[in-house]
């Protein structure tokens, strides 16, 4: 057997999940330099430029959902493709064990998180043969909240703001921008997209995701492709949804399209959305030993440029300081734009936290409370439990519960990513409550806003899932959701709609 396999796989593992490459660096930083420092978009990239150096610097994971692990592995004839596999998944549990990935494996049918990222379809591990001697290990680690933007298009079809798209390039061209427009900032934008063109829904999906193994700056080798490409890039960052969609000067950091034949009475065009924390790294392994001889998508010999430009989050001078239980003439007096910087106590509660609220009471008051919506990487050390990444997940899976855990509990701030709907938008100038957007991904700068795991509630929902009790400090969001039925996010997807409707070509 190859007796330097198993330590290379949970190197690449562990690379992948903390340090970002070189061409997403390189895009954000481009990003970054065409945001002024003092707009919501150009502060959110200042988080995110921090979290990126302190994932690298510590070795912690770059987001908290560390994403479903798909490896594409290229094998010489006659390799052992079991025992390589079995490998990888004993890699993934060490992995998982050491807090370099969140355990994110759950049960369908129960609900039960397998605590080791083992479990059916978990994780992804395709096969296929070369004439090479050598072996190709590719990684992709994608989070849900980008993978919940996904979009496949059955192409004729009416498109809003758009009109119809037809079976043709300029119909590929309308689904592309459509499915960035929908995604607005719940998948962490900036982000990029893989787009498949063709196939079955199966292949046409495989095909979108297989693009995201390209480098941001390659040039597609179908010249028609390559101009399609180049024409979204061209065009998408007009419809200005920014970073978080706060509004920007940057939505897509990337377009790669690749093609299948379909069948006659098919036409799908299939768009995978990756967030900005676009994690995908290779190696190639000495067919002997199964040891590293070379990386893919960075040069462990040239120095990580750092992406930040200073130590810590730059302030303005005019954040709002607030400190949980929060009274509710404060919290009325907050309005959009307002960033905040929060302390005190604050409760993690996410999707089997809101559905338990439904039927029963809180195991804690949460009356005044920040009700952060996030599934962190924790680890026991000793007896004490430690926030190894803490960044916030998608708000918007908890629309159908929001409003009633407002009203029946008395939260003062919902804390999240990517914005809420009408009714909790409702509930929150009934009862005197805001939403607050965390930056997403930003799981390393967060944890490091936890001064202490006070305890922990509902530890049978699993890690993620879990309502963690977390004393922070100088946590910093923005209020994109007021108690005067403001909302940042109907704001911009109005706007973000007409310049939409103004790529209609
Ligand atoms: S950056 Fe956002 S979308 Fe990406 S994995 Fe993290 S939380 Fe999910």
């Amino acid at each position: 057997m190859l007796p330097e396999f198993s330590a290379s796989m949970l190197e690449l593992i562990v690379k992948t999940s903390t340090d970002l490459p070189p061409d997403v660096r390189a895009a954000m930083k481009a990003a970054s330099n065409l945001e002024p420092p003092d707009t919501r978009s150009g502060q959110a990239l200042s988080i995110i430029n921090i979290n990126i150096d302190q994932a690298a610097d510590d070795e912690g994971a770059i987001c908290q959902d560390t994403g479903m692990p798909t490896f594409e592995i290229h094998v010489p004839r006659g390799a052992d493709e079991l025992w390589m596999a079995d490998q990888i998944r004993l890699a993934i549990v060490e992995a998982t064990k050491r807090g370099k990935l969140r355990p994110n494996s759950v049960d369908s049918i129960t609900g039960k998180n397998s605590g080791n990222n083992l479990g059916p379809g978990t994780p992804v591990i395709h096969f296929s043969q070369w004439e090479r001697n050598d072996i190709e290990v590719r990684l992709l680690l994608k989070g849900g909240g980008c993978e919940n933007c996904n979009a496949q298009y059955a192409v004729p079809v009416e498109l809003a703001h758009l009109g119809r798209a037809d079976r043709n390039l300029e119909g590929v061209r309308k689904c592309i921008l459509h499915a960035v427009w929908q995604a607005q900032g719940k998948g962490c934008s900036p982000g990029a997209v893989g787009v498949g063109i063709g196939g079955d829904r199966a292949s046409g999906y495989a095909l979108a995701k297989a693009q995201l193994f390209r480098t941001l700056d390659d040039v597609n080798p179908v010249p028609a492709l390559a101009e399609l490409e180049a024409t979204i890039m061209g065009t998408v960052n007009r419809l200005g949804i920014g970073t978080m969609g706060f509004e920007g000067k940057t939505t897509l950091i990337g377009c790669k399209i690749g093609a299948l034949n379909r069948l006659p009475a098919s036409f799908f065009v299939s768009v995978a959305y990756d967030c900005w924390a676009f994690r995908r790294l290779g190696v190639i392994l000495d067919a002997t030993t199964g040891a590293i001889t070379q990386w893919q998508y960075r040069d462990p010999s040239s120095a990580v440029v750092p992406m930040a430009d200073q130590a810590g989050f730059m302030r303005s001078g005019r954040e709002v300081v607030l400190t949980a239980p929060f009274n509710e003439a404060d919290i009325r007096a907050l309005k959009v734009g307002d960033v905040v910087l929060l302390n005190g106590r604050m409760f993690t509660g996410r999707d089997s936290v809101h559905a338990y609220l439904m039927k029963n009471d809180p195991p804690v008051d949460l009356r005044g409370s920040a009700l952060y919506h996030c599934g962190p990487v924790a680890v026991k050390e000793g007896d004490t439990w430690v926030m190894k990444a803490a960044g916030p997940t998608t708000s918007i899976r908890e629309e159908p519960y929001q409003a009633d855990v407002i009203r029946k509990f008395g939260v003062r701030a919902v804390i999240g990513k990517g914005g809420m709907g009408a009714k909790t938008l409702a509930a929150m100038k009934e009862c005197g409550a805001v939403y607050l957007n965390a930056i997403g991904g930003a799981a390393q700068f967060y944890a490091r806003c936890v001064e202490r795991v006070d305890g922990v509630s509902l530890f049978d929902f699993g890690v993620p899932e879990a309502m963690w009790h977390l004393q922070v400090k100088d946590f910093p969001a923005i209020v994109t959701m007021d108690a005067n039925g403001n909302s940042l996010h109907k704001d911009v997807e109005a706007e973000s709609a007409k310049e939409l409707a103004a790529l209609n070509g």
